[in-house]
């Protein structure tokens, strides 16, 4: 595993992280600088069905069927992102999260296979980024991969946003909303956010398909110690998808995860 950047065509990618590089003598199409994922799964036919979905993808895979193991691989190869089972025979995955978070930041996606949502909230308040629950669909937990590990390469490069008829832009702070579908720029006009609905927004655009736990966006609006009044949380959703959403009671980009969180569907 570990001679695969050292097999790149000389020369020829440094400033490109996701290149392909060219067969090379031996008649290698290896990708270089794959991301790597580290899988933490204790059942075989799941474990292996992840294992080639990620690599036909080109990603390097490790893989892991318990924490104690997942945690030492961690540590000996820190991987680009990991895909956790909660419910594994040694560790608890709620456990395993936080001894992660003890040194890495690396984005963590769980798959959950228990019903509720009590031990998602307990992976996501121990420093989990985003879920799926079993039975999830390959090409659902592969975007969420994508979005989790797109934040990690470019962090808040973008500027200008959609949503249906509205376009958002935050460097100068302004939304416009077309009036019809014909797009002609003087049929927009000029809308007005709240200073919270902004900062609530820009939390929002800037995690593009990702879960952002209502715990992080009360405590970053507001502060420590405001982390269980969720009705700010509506309450200010509500005016940002009067406002933004042209069917404002059934959004297609402000999403509520009952119970966790909001998401931004691009
Ligand atoms: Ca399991």
């Amino acid at each position: 595993m570990s001679s695969i950047q050292s097999d790149a065509a000389a020369g020829s990618e440094g400033t490109s992280p996701r290149a392909s590089t060219a067969p090379g003598p031996g008649g290698s199409s290896t990708r270089t600088n794959a991301e790597r994922v580290l899988v933490v799964e204790d059942e075989p036919a799941l474990l292996r069905a992840l294992e080639i979905n990620l690599r036909a993808r080109g990603y390097q895979v490790s893989s892991s069927g318990n924490g104690r193991a997942a945690l030492a691989e961690a540590a000996r190869r820190p991987p680009d992102a990991v895909l956790l089972d909660l419910g594994l025979p040694d560790l608890d995955g709620t456990e395993l999260i936080r001894r992660l978070r003890s040194w890495t930041a690396v984005p963590v996606l769980v798959l959950s296979g228990r019903a509720g949502s009590g031990d998602k909230i307990g992976a996501l308040d121990a420093g989990a980024d985003d879920y799926v629950t079993k039975p999830f669909s390959m090409e659902e937990l592969l975007a969420r991969l994508r979005a989790l590990l797109r934040r990690d390469a470019q962090p808040s490069s973008r500027q200008i946003f959609t949503i249906g008829h509205a376009t958002i832009d935050l460097v100068a702070r302004s939304v416009t909303r077309r009036l019809d579908d014909a797009g002609a720029p003087e049929s927009a006009a000029p809308l007005h956010l709240t200073r919270t609905e902004w900062r609530m927004l820009e939390i929002l655009l800037r995690s593009p398909g990702q879960l952002v736990p209502s715990g992080r966006l009360l405590s970053e609006l507001w502060g420590p110690g405001a982390e269980d009044r969720t009705y700010y949380l509506r309450f200010h959703m509500a005016g940002l998808r009067r406002k933004l959403e042209d069917d404002p009671p059934r959004p297609r980009h402000l999403l509520t995860e009952p119970g966790m969180g909001y998401r931004y569907q691009p």
